[in-house]
């Protein structure tokens, strides 16, 4: 599933062939995502010009003077950069096509992706507004963690993960970045100290910083500007080795389960 570090470096693959491009179809083969595609979108958008493309959570945004694209990858989605005569494929559901012959290509196999329109400002939109902070910007800190978690029974991993408190921790960051912060993922959230939530927002952001330096971690789920598979292999250091000796202390690395989630810890080091 692309989690925030693919969004992010899709983003940033797709910006640079869109931005200041002036929308001339927009091609609907599938309309039914996980929400319905809007009928209008094609009328909505042929003339306008996609100002900037940006990313919250995981929604991209193409910004134009009269509103906003909401884009989400869902579990499988994944975009394309490619000319118009490139052969349509299976599960290519839509197609935004620019005046120069540009074409940004939507490929969603399970189709739990979406595509939205707002005319309103998007962080008002109902999918947005009331999302915890980027984990990559300044307001999000150990203090914003430490304030929001006194008195919760929860487990800190849960936590983390929580898109009211934070956007964009997925599974896989959240256990590495708990080891990495030497923080046991079972630990209930009211009884993490401050100085351990400042080390946990640190590791946090760079855990995703590696991931987006490395292009994300799940090769299939990213296409290049190129149009070929970019993402590499992260260096994981808890999750997928369960068993496996602590990069740290050589002991067997324990898994468990945390809200139906795979969770990889050291019971060592992380306390
Ligand atoms: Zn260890």
């Amino acid at each position: 599933m692309p989690e925030l570090p693919e969004v992010e470096t899709t983003c940033r693959g797709i910006a640079p062939h869109i931005e200041g491009q002036m929308i001339k179809q927009v091609v609907i083969r599938q309309p039914k995502l996980r929400w319905p595609v809007p009928e209008t979108l094609n009328q909505i958008l042929t003339g306008l010009t996609i100002e900037s493309v940006s990313r919250r959570a995981k929604y991209l945004l193409f910004s134009t003077a009269s509103g906003t694209v909401l884009l989400h990858l869902g579990m499988s989605g994944s975009l394309r950069i490619m000319s118009t005569d490139q052969a349509v494929g299976k599960h290519d559901h839509i197609d935004f096509i620019f005046n120069d012959g540009t074409v940004l290509r939507f490929n969603d196999p399970r189709r739990f992706g979406a595509v939205l329109w707002t005319s309103e400002p998007a962080a008002e939109h109902p999918l947005l507004k009331n999302l915890g902070p980027e984990p990559l910007l300044a307001d999000f800190n150990g203090e914003l963690l430490y304030s929001l978690s006194r008195n919760r029974k929860t487990a800190v991993k849960s936590f983390i993960m929580n898109s009211h408190i934070v956007v964009g921790v997925g599974n896989i960051y959240a256990n590495e970045a708990l080891f990495m912060a030497a923080i046991q993922p079972t630990r209930p959230a009211g009884k993490v100290s401050l100085a351990r939530y400042r080390k946990l927002a640190e590791c946090i952001r760079v855990v995703l910083q590696q991931a987006i330096g490395q292009g994300g971690t799940t090769l299939r789920d990213f296409v290049n500007e190129a149009g070929k598979p970019g993402y590499f292999q992260q260096q994981l250091k808890v999750y997928g080795r369960t068993g496996l000796p602590c990069v740290s202390c050589n002991q067997p690395l324990t898994e468990i389960r945390i809200a139906n989630r795979s969770t990889v810890f050291c019971g060592n080091c992380q306390r």
